[in-house]
């Protein structure tokens, strides 16, 4: 079985098509949230995603504030100007789709949520010791996360705790219990500005973690044309 993992499209069509272009025929899609803010196209990422076979699919704190469950004031001020630019660019059948999102979904092996399962909206897993609180937070063999857009894996064993980033384009097979984070597909925060997604299989405890180069220069047009925010155009090119 293969399950596409995905995660922080933010709007980014350009790079999502390539992810979908380069994973080919898949079992289900599991999206671990913010399927809009800072890129150009939320409603032709929600369409695109709606329709994947077999979706499980979180709410994400960006896909959160423009639903105003939660204040835009609490974003710094250019996310803030790009979540009010999405809010005025979503069509209602958008709304109605990220309205029926929820936080945190059990399925077969594994916890799927946004942030953290301590805090699935919010709390971001940038270190090992927030990681190794939130263990206690999940009763799942594994738990995937989004939020952080960093590729990171979390393994807590018998007597040791294990963080890594995973080399891209390569395959690795989980141990029970493992925090991991399959990286962003619109917007990489690691220096590397290829789009990232996984192929997880089940049946195998496989993760495999691909990196892909796509059209960046198209979207970012794109968001220049939306008058989205300089500094989210020119951080897409370096990744950050
Ligand atoms: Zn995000």
């Amino acid at each position: 079985m293969r399950i596409l993992v995905i995660s922080d499209i933010h709007a980014n069509l350009t790079a999502l098509d390539a992810v979908l272009t380069d994973a080919g025929e898949f079992d289900a899609a599991w999206c671990l949230g913010d399927l809009v803010g800072y890129g150009p196209d939320p409603n032709e990422c929600i369409a695109k995603v709606r329709v994947l076979p077999n979706l499980r699919c979180i709410i994400g704190n960006h896909d959160a504030a423009v639903l105003d469950q939660i204040d835009t004031k609490t974003f710094n001020l250019e996310a803030r100007q790009a979540l009010e630019w999405t809010k005025k660019t979503l069509t209602e059948s958008s709304i109605s789709f990220l309205s029926s999102l929820h936080q945190k979904i059990e399925i077969n092996n594994v916890t799927l949520t946004h942030g953290s399962p301590r805090h699935p909206v919010w709390e971001y897993l940038m270190d090992s010791q927030t990681a190794a609180l939130n263990f206690d937070y999940f009763s799942t063999p594994y738990c995937f996360v989004g939020h952080t857009h960093l590729p990171v894996v979390y393994t807590r064993e018998e007597k040791k705790f294990v963080v890594y980033k995973p080399t891209p384009n390569n395959k690795i097979t989980l141990s029970p219990r493992t925090i991991i984070n399959p990286g962003s597909v619109g917007q990489p925060r690691d220096h590397d500005p290829r789009t990232a997604y996984v192929i997880y299989n089940p049946e195998e405890n496989t993760w495999d973690y691909r990196r892909l180069t796509y059209n960046i220069p198209a979207v970012q047009t794109r968001m220049a044309d939306a008058q989205l925010p300089e500094r989210h155009i020119v951080r897409l090119q370096a990744g950050w």
